[in-house]
């Protein structure tokens, strides 16, 4: 058997209706799991990302010495991803395989078991796959599916019903961390480390309580960042609209400027200067999208801002 310390990472951006429930449930967790040998150390390690609420109090109190709860606080909302890192990168300097779930306890606690156990076996990843979606709204099944669908067709790779509830072991981690990129997509980006991979079923609930924080406007900013930071099929798209500004919409004037030069409707060079118009317009437009993308994309990560901050900690000190 081997001796591993476990960190389960959970995110947390104004949790304060969810969080004692949730340090309850995952403290029971760790202590089955410690009673039953199958981790020997760990820490549930809670990131404060930034919480206008009383998230960081209820962390900060429940943090001490001898229970599993610490806590890691940003110094501003970097957003889930972000501080999915933060914790992440914590777990690879300080734990032999590390857990991320959210907090609201949409995920179900008792499939970390059945992580630990494939772990145990040899597996670096282990992802958490949802069997069924029947609790969630019509609306958030039918996006998040759209969501998938359109990553897959735009190239990009992701489990399909795998949010960020995973296992990772240590090696997983580190190689996580030798991507420096900021357009951070971590779904996708773990994907790619390769390793052994396992995969965990469990039935996703509602949200224990609370609002979700992810309204449409953050979904479909994530979207979008998770197909730019994989694919470069957004530019060809540009590139297809741009051919039919300089190829297919001419076409269709020309028919309609002969037409009306026929009827004898037009000034002499009304017909050549509107199909050139209209051609130019699409070359330029083309030209214009493919360079933006790609100067898009260089500015933020030339930029190599630094991805968060630590700004407190509580209970992590004897580690
Ligand atoms: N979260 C975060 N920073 C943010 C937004 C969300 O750390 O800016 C956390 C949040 O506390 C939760 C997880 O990310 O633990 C997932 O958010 P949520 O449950 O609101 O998303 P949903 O399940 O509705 O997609
Ligand atoms: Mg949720």
């Amino acid at each position: 058997m081997k001796n591993t310390d476990l960190c389960i990472v959970i995110p947390c951006y104004n949790e304060e209706e969810v969080l004692p429930e949730t340090i309850r449930q995952l403290s029971a967790v760790m202590d089955r799991l410690k009673a039953s040998g199958k981790i020997t150390a760990g820490r549930l390690l809670f990131v404060d990302d930034g919480s206008k609420d009383r998230t960081w109090e209820l962390i900060a109190a429940h943090a001490q010495p001898g229970s599993w709860v610490g806590g890691l606080k940003l110094a501003h909302n970097e957003g889930h991803q972000g501080a999915l890192m933060a914790g992440l990168e914590w777990a690879a300097a300080h734990s032999d395989a590390a857990v991320s779930i959210d907090a609201d306890l949409q995920d179900d606690v008792n499939a970390i078991e059945e992580m630990v156990d494939r772990f145990n076996e040899g597996a670096d990843i282990v992802y958490g796959v949802r069997k069924a979606r029947e609790t969630d709204t019509w609306f958030k099944k039918n996006t998040a599916l759209a969501f998938y669908r359109l990553i897959r067709t735009m190239g990009g790779d992701v489990v399909y019903n795998h949010a960020d509830f995973r296992l990772m072991s240590r090696r997983a981690l580190q190689a996580l961390l030798a991507y420096p990129e900021r357009n951070l997509f971590l779904r996708g980006v773990v994907r790619l480390i390769g390793f052994n991979e396992a995969y965990v079923y469990y039935d996703r609930k509602s949200r224990f309580a609370g609002e979700s924080k992810y309204p449409l406007k953050k979904m479909l900013a994530f979207a979008v960042d998770g197909i730019t930071s994989f694919s470069v099929k957004p530019l060809s798209l540009i590139i297809t609209g741009g051919f039919i500004f300089a190829i297919v919409v001419p076409v269709i004037m020309i028919i309609y400027a002969l037409v009306q030069h026929a009827n004898g409707h037009t000034i002499p060079g009304w017909t050549s200067l509107l199909v050139s118009v209209w051609f130019i317009g699409g070359i330029i437009m083309i030209a214009i999208g493919v360079t933006g993308v790609y100067i898009g994309k260089i500015y933020k990560e030339v930029k190599q801002r630094p991805r968060y901050f630590i700004d407190r900690t509580a209970n992590l000190e004897s580690k």
